[in-house]
């Protein structure tokens, strides 16, 4: 079986490559390094059931032979990214969307789109349930990734609902671990690499701001399963524990056996005041849930940076 990942090079896409050919599959990797490195694939130059291709998946492509699986996961994803590359981050959610839908059509095979908790904006129920439309400024600076992931949603279901195709539409929480860019500005690789040069943590607003982590292969784990299952609308998969930022800032200088330093900055607009996945859906559909502990997976993680950093 073979499976085309866009954005393959990035850092979620890369651990699902790694899971699709530990499960047997052949996998074609689709990637203009935007925001991602080929050094995220580096380690499966030699395998013959693997092939990465340079491409702009904005614009039309195709690829030889048949493909059970078409995995969309290109797009920018940090905001610093997507603030300063708006329009690429459109054209991700909907050109890429359509030429990633029609290869699936083409091909006949299951296709799967990384939609975002985004599509819930500044929410105002919590936890966020699938059945939430959300709140979302859609002139914000944030609109460029939230209404193009909404975009990306609505495409989807209709080529499911106009052509019957087999598809599937995950809403990723707060994903991290190894392979972040140290530099991409989200929280988890900023406040890791401020520790380990011992910088202050730069603490956008007042810290009580919530988000809820997720470990990688907890997530590719999720996308595995649902891509296999028969449900059509959209599935939430992010780990519910639910934290302030300022206990985030806290537990990074535990972890580093550092004292709290803060370099205190103003919250951009439009972030969001609260966020944590409601999974009862997961749950029950997938038989999913998160198992990687929040302790275990930073720990990793910083041992990835650490060994990055020392490079
Ligand atoms: P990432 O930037 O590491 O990965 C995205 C990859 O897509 C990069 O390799 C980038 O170069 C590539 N890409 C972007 N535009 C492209 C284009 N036009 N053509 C070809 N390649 C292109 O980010 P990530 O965090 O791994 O995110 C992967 C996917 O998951 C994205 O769709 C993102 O929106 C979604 N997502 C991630 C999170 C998270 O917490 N990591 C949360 C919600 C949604
Ligand atoms: N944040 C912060 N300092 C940073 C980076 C982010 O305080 O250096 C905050 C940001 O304002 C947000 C939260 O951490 O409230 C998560 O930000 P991230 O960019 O990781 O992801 P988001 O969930 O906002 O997409």
């Amino acid at each position: 079986m073979t499976a085309v990942v866009t954005g393959g090079a990035g850092f979620v896409p890369s651990h699902l490559v790694d899971k699709l050919l530990a499960n047997g599959l052949r996998v074609i990797a689709l990637d203009n390094f935007v925001t991602g490195n080929e050094r995220n694939v580096a380690h499966l130059q030699d395998n013959p059931h693997f092939q990465l291709i340079e491409h702009d998946v904005s614009l039309p492509f195709d690829v030889d032979g048949p493909v059970h699986y078409v995995f969309h996961m290109a797009s920018p994803a940090s905001p610093i990214d997507y603030v300063q590359i708006p329009i690429e981050t459109l054209k991700a959610g909907s050109y890429a969307t359509h030429n990633a839908l029609d290869l699936a059509l083409r091909k006949n095979a299951t296709f799967l789109v990384a939609s975002t908790s985004e599509v819930y904006g500044d929410p105002e129920i919590h936890p966020q349930q699938e059945s939430y439309w959300g709140n979302v400024n859609s002139i914000g600076v944030r609109s460029c990734y939230d209404e193009a992931k909404r975009y990306a949603e609505a495409a989807t279901m209709a080529y499911h609902r106009a052509h019957g195709l087999n598809t599937k539409i995950v809403r990723i929480f707060n994903t991290y671990g190894p392979r972040m860019r140290l530099d991409d500005g989200r929280v988890v690789p900023a406040f890791i690499g401020q520790a380990l040069r011992g910088e202050p943590m730069t603490m956008f607003g007042d810290g009580s701001q919530t988000r809820s982590f997720c470990y990688v292969s907890d997530l590719v784990e999720g996308i595995w399963r649902l891509a296999n299952s028969d449900f059509h609308e959209p599935v939430n998969c992010g780990n519910p524990h639910e934290m302030t930022i300022m206990q985030f800032a806290e537990a990074i200088a535990r972890h580093f056996e550092i004292e709290l330093q803060l370099d205190q900055r103003p919250l951009p607009p439009d972030d969001p005041k609260l966020r944590r996945p409601d999974i009862t859906r997961a749950k029950q559909i997938l038989q999913w849930e998160p198992v990687v502990s929040f302790d275990e997976g930073i720990k990793q993680t910083i041992e990835y940076f650490r060994d990055f950093v020392n490079q």
